[in-house]
C-alpha cells in the first residue's frame, strides 16, 4: 500500500476578464472567456470547463479536493475518504491502518501495537480478541488459548487411549514398531513442574518420558515407562508432543543411546509424522516453526536428522540410527 500526502500547491486564481481587448481562450474548450476564468499552471479555463474537467476530484465521493488529500494506485482522494473507505481496517479494532501492521499466519491484518498488550493464542498464534478469536480463555495465568483453539484442547475428560492409538498406527507405518501398549500418559498442570520431573532439557517440547529399568547385574529384567504431558495441549500438538515421547520410548525400548541433538533430533521426526498427517494450516505452521527453531538439539538437531532421514529412507534410517 502506498500512502502520500501532498499539498495541493497548484497556483490557482479567479479574475476578471471586463477588459474586452484582452482575448483569453479557455485552454479546455478553445473558445473565448468573456467573465470570470480560472488560471492554473499557465493556462486558462472558464470556470465550468475548470471545475468539471480540470480540478481535482476525489476518487471516492467524486466531489472536488482542495488541500490535504492522499494519493494511492494513481488516484486522489479526500483524506477523510482515504481514511474511512480506503485504508484497510485492522480486524482487531477496525480502525484504518496507518501505521506498523502485522499480517499474521491466518491472514488477519492488524496493528502491530496491539501485541503490546494483547496475548496471542500458544496454539495457533492469533491475536486473542474479539474479532479474530472470538475472545480466549487463560491458564495458570501464564497460559494464553484463543477460542478457536479452547475447544479443541486435551484434558483429564478426554479419551486419550483413542488418542494414543492413533499416534501409535502412524508411527507404526514408518516401522517404530513394539513399543509397550500400556504406557501410563499422565497430565501434568504446569510447565514448571514438568521441567522439574524431567531429568533433560526440554526445548519447547511439553512432554517427558520416565523410564525406569530393572537390572540384575548387566542383565536388563525389567523396564517401566510413563509419559508426561502438559494439561490442555491443543488436540493436534498434543498427538505431536505424545509422538516425540513415544520415539524416545523407541530409543529405551532398543537400547539406543543417541547424543542429546540426534536424540531430540530423532524424537522431532515423530510430531513432524504427525504435522504430515494432519496437512492443514495449523500443522502445517507446527511444521515451519521445528524447522526455523534454532535450539541445537529440538531444531538444529531435528533439521540434521530430517536430512539424513530423507536421505535413506526410514527403513536404513532406522536400522542404523547409532551411526549418523
Ligand atoms: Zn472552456
Ligand atoms: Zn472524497
Ligand atoms: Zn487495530
Ligand atoms: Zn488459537
Ligand atoms: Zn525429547
Amino acid at each position: 500500500m502506498l500512502i502520500i500526502y501532498l499539498i495541493f500547491s497548484n497556483n490557482l486564481l479567479i479574475s476578471s476578464n471586463s477588459n474586452d481587448k484582452q482575448r483569453i481562450i479557455c485552454d479546455f474548450c478553445a473558445s473565448i472567456i468573456k467573465e470570470n476564468y480560472y488560471t492554473q499552471n499557465g493556462m486558462n479555463y472558464h470556470p465550468d470547463c475548470y471545475s468539471d474537467n480540470i480540478q481535482l476530484k476525489c476518487s471516492f465521493c467524486y466531489k472536488v479536493i482542495s488541500g490535504v488529500y492522499n494519493k494511492d494506485g494513481g488516484k486522489n482522494y479526500h483524506s477523510d475518504c482515504y481514511r474511512f473507505n480506503i485504508l484497510e481496517k485492522c480486524v482487531a479494532c477496525n480502525k484504518p491502518i496507518e501505521t506498523k501492521y502485522i499480517v499474521d499466519n491466518w491472514d488477519n491484518k492488524y496493528h502491530e501495537f496491539h501485541l503490546n498488550d494483547t496475548p496471542t493464542c500458544e496454539a495457533c498464534g492469533r491475536l486473542i480478541c474479539e474479532n479474530i478469536t472470538n475472545g480466549g480463555i487463560t491458564i495458570n495465568t501464564e497460559r494464553y488459548i484463543c477460542n478457536l483453539c479452547s475447544k479443541s484442547l486435551i484434558d483429564n475428560i478426554s479419551n486419550i487411549e483413542d488418542i494414543k492409538e492413533r499416534v501409535l498406527d502412524i508411527l507404526s507405518d514408518i516401522g517404530i514398531i513394539g513399543l509397550p501398549k500400556n504406557i501410563p500418559i499422565k497430565l501434568v498442570h504446569t510447565k514448571a513442574e514438568l521441567e522439574r520431573m524431567s531429568q533433560i532439557r526440554l526445548g519447547d517440547v511439553h512432554g517427558y518420558t520416565k523410564y525406569e529399568i530393572e537390572k540384575i547385574g548387566e542383565r536388563k529384567i525389567g523396564e517401566n515407562f510413563e509419559i508426561y504431558i502438559l494439561s490442555y495441549l491443543h488436540e493436534i500438538v498434543f498427538e505431536a508432543v505424545l509422538a516425540h515421547e513415544l520415539m524416545h520410548v523407541y530409543l529405551f525400548n532398543n537400547d539406543i543411546t543417541l547424543k542429546s541433538n540426534k536424540r531430540e533430533g530423532f524424537c522431532n521426526l515423530g510430531s513432524k509424522l504427525i504435522y504430515e498427517f494432519y496437512n492443514n494450516n495449523f500443522s502445517n505452521l507446527k511444521l515451519k516453526s521445528m524447522a526455523n527453531n534454532d535450539d541445537p538439539d529440538y531444531g538444529k538437531g531435528y533439521i540434521f536428522m530430517n536430512s539424513v532421514l530423507e536421505k535413506n529412507g526410514w527403513e536404513s534410517f532406522l536400522s542404523n540410527l547409532e551411526k549418523w
